[in-house]
């Protein structure tokens, strides 16, 4: 086999380029797969982010990731935009495909992230960024003395909404049951704070506004009655897939489909397969914290070619 690499990293988000830029510059030449569609990872999709060190002014998402990109390449890094359709983890070499090309490396980083599920309406993506967010410890800074939903029932919609409540005027959590799927605490917590209220067995029609989200059309599931409710934000807490489809049978998944690592490694089940970023954690979720276990799968793969190479 000719070009047997000694890394490959599959995702461009900030866990997928830091793991990049420090596998470059320990000079294994990794290539990266960065997709066809989305490279550049979740931060492409956002406006300004206030939260990623470095920045005191603050940084536009596609401009940090820009800036990601760069240093990687600086180093070295093969960036290459496309999909990896096909892998063989267990195989020696590991096999990486995509439509085109086969590729083989000693070593694999998994760095594809997770997607956050959407509503579904066209305005929701015409207005993502500009008052819908997906992220409340991103974006509830924005939101000071503002009226405010949070679509979702559950724990992280519960969570969400607790938090906006020290920014936001109100706080409104449109659910589509007469129930609450939110733990018991989380509930109890929610139920006791003053600027939550709730509009129960309803779902989120369109998101209202031209520039800026103005509002939202609320729809009842039982009755079908409509109503606009004016509000400057719209997060939606309707859970998240981790991108593993790819990689279903290949390594050891949770119950949710997010790789299992051996924390606080980022080892996973198979010999010299590493996974960093969102497709691990899903706890965190942050640019930050993607790109902290992008510069551990990095060492811990160099640190394994060197003992297994
Ligand atoms: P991602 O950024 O999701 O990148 C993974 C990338 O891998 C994909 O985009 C794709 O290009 C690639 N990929 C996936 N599968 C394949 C495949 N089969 N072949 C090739 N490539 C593949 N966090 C903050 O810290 N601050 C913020 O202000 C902030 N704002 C946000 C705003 C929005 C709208 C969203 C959606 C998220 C925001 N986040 C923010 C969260 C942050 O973006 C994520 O935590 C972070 O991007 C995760 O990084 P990652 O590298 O794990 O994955």
């Amino acid at each position: 086999m000719s070009d047997v690499r000694n890394v490959i990293i599959i995702g461009s988000g900030p866990a997928g380029y830091t793991a990049a830029v420090y596998t470059a510059r320990a000079d294994l030449k990794p290539l990266v797969f960065e997709g066809s569609v989305t490279a550049g990872g979740a931060l492409m999709n956002t406006t300004d982010v206030e939260n990623f060190p470095g920045f005191p002014d603050g940084i536009m998402g596609p401009d940090l990731m820009d800036n990601f990109r760069k240093q990687a390449e600086r180093f070295g890094a093969e960036l290459v935009a496309d999909d990896v359709v096909e892998v063989d983890l267990e195989a020696n070499p590991k096999v990486v495909k995509t439509y085109t090309d086969t590729y083989y490396a000693k070593a694999v980083i998994l760095a594809t992230g997770s997607r956050y599920r959407e509503l579904g309406l066209e305005n929701e993506k015409r207005l993502s960024g500009r008052g819908v967010s997906w992220c409340a410890t991103c974006d509830g800074f924005f939101f000071r003395d503002q009226d405010i939903v949070v679509v979702g029932g559950g724990d992280t919609a519960m969570e969400e909404a607790i938090f906006l409540t020290r920014f936001a005027k109100s706080v409104t959590v449109i659910h589509r049951r007469d129930s609450l799927r939110a733990s018991k605490i989380m509930q109890d917590r929610a139920f006791a704070n003053e600027k939550i209220r709730f509009i129960w067995d309803s779902e989120v029609a369109d998101v209202l506004g031209e520039e800026r989200v103005s509002g939202v059309r609320v729809r009842n599931v039982k009755t079908g009655e409509e109503s606009d409710l004016p509000v400057g934000g719209v997060f939606v807490a309707i859970g998240h897939e981790p991108r593993t489809e790819l990689l279903k049978g290949q390594v050891d998944l949770d119950e949710q489909g997010y790789i299992v690592v051996d924390s606080p490694s980022t080892r996973t089940n198979i010999d010299g397969v590493f996974a960093a970023g969102d497709v691990v954690d899903h706890i965190y979720r942050q640019a930050i914290t993607a790109a902290g276990t992008g510069c551990a799968a990095a060492l811990d793969a160099e640190r394994w070619l060197t003992l297994n190479a």
